[in-house]
């Protein structure tokens, strides 16, 4: 028998009145996959996260995770899952160590499950602090060691390093990429393509409700693609010029002119000789590159 996918949905769809929160979404990630939902603010990814755990209904569609139909009454599969949506709450008088060992004994687990997700999540020096005087960082910390607590197999994190520090968002990348490496799947949500491109292996990005973007890591970071930006004193003669010599030129509007051809951003020299030739010496030349967020954002502009 071949293994289920950790998370398979279909047809997913939220409406709320007049607003498509999320409009017909197929989604499907992999065991020991980690998937990241990519979308600016009000994309949609709260809401299919939240469908996918079985905490808002859906209008349409349907999920199932580890191979079983995501039902609230269907219990077995939610020890099997850990999940960290929003801000993560804790009782704030109780410390940390009593906090998780609430969520030990709802769960059913032995003795050793508390200090052992201390020890992983590296809570141990604040084991006996209280919830509510803990930094953003640890409360954060501490929201990931009640979701991992039961060691699951499918992690499902909403935008889990939103308000951390740079250090914080460290531990984060740390401690995904140990999970991954006991095979864990984990699905993530994040408005930041650079945070994602290094913590996720397949990217789905997520537009008005809609998947407009479903691949590779590596797939979408290539779409940062090199041109090469060439201005001159006479745009329209140099682009003549370049037309002439079989370069597309584009349609950039003011002084410059872009040439995203293999050819010209591998040899600008090429380029600069035939613009002189022709009696147009460039004044710049200069092969640039989209960074991942203008190339992200591309992607979601409204066509
Ligand atoms: P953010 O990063 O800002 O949380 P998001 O990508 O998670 O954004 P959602 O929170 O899923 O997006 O929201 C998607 C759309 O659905 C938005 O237009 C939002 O206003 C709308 N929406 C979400 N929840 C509700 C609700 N309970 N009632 C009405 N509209 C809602």
């Amino acid at each position: 028998m071949t293994t289920p996918p950790a998370i398979d949905a279909t047809g997913l769809t939220k409406r709320y009145r007049d607003v498509v929160a999320v409009d017909r979404l197929d989604l499907g990630v992999r065991p020991g996959e980690s998937y990241a939902l990519l979308g600016l603010n009000g994309a949609g990814k709260t809401t299919t996260i939240r469908m996918l755990l079985g905490l808002v209904r859906p209008t349409g569609g349907t999920v199932s995770l580890l191979g079983e139909a995501v039902r609230p009454a269907a219990r077995a599969v939610w020890a099997r899952v850990g999940y960290l949506v929003e801000t993560p709450s804790a009782y704030p008088e109780l410390t940390v160590t009593e906090n998780l060992a609430a969520v030990a004994r709802l769960r059913g687990l032995d003795g050793d499950a508390v200090p052992a997700v201390l020890a992983r999540l590296g809570l141990e020096p604040y084991a006996a602090r209280r919830a509510r005087t803990l930094s953003l960082g640890n409360a954060q910390r501490l929201g990931l060691a009640k979701a991992l607590i039961h060691r699951p197999e499918l992690l499902v994190l909403d935008e889990p390093a939103n308000g951390l520090d740079p250090a914080g968002v460290a531990e984060i990348r740390a401690l995904l990429h140990e999970l991954a490496q006991d095979g864990v799947t984990v699905l993530l949500s994040s408005h930041i393509l650079t945070e994602v491109a290094r913590l996720a292996g397949r990217i789905g990005v997520l537009d008005h409700g809609k998947l407009v973007w479903d691949g590779a890591t590596a797939d979408l970071v290539a779409r940062a693609r090199p041109r090469l930006s060439v201005t001159v004193r006479d745009r329209a003669a140099g682009a003549e010029a370049l037309r002439a010599a079989g370069y597309r030129t584009g349609n950039a509007a003011g002084e410059e002119i872009l040439l995203t051809e293999e050819r010209a951003v591998r040899r600008p020299d090429d380029v600069a000789a035939l613009l002189a030739g022709a009696g147009c010496p460039p004044t710049r030349l200069a092969v640039e590159q989209d960074d991942l967020e203008t190339c992200f954002l591309r992607l979601v502009a409204a066509p």
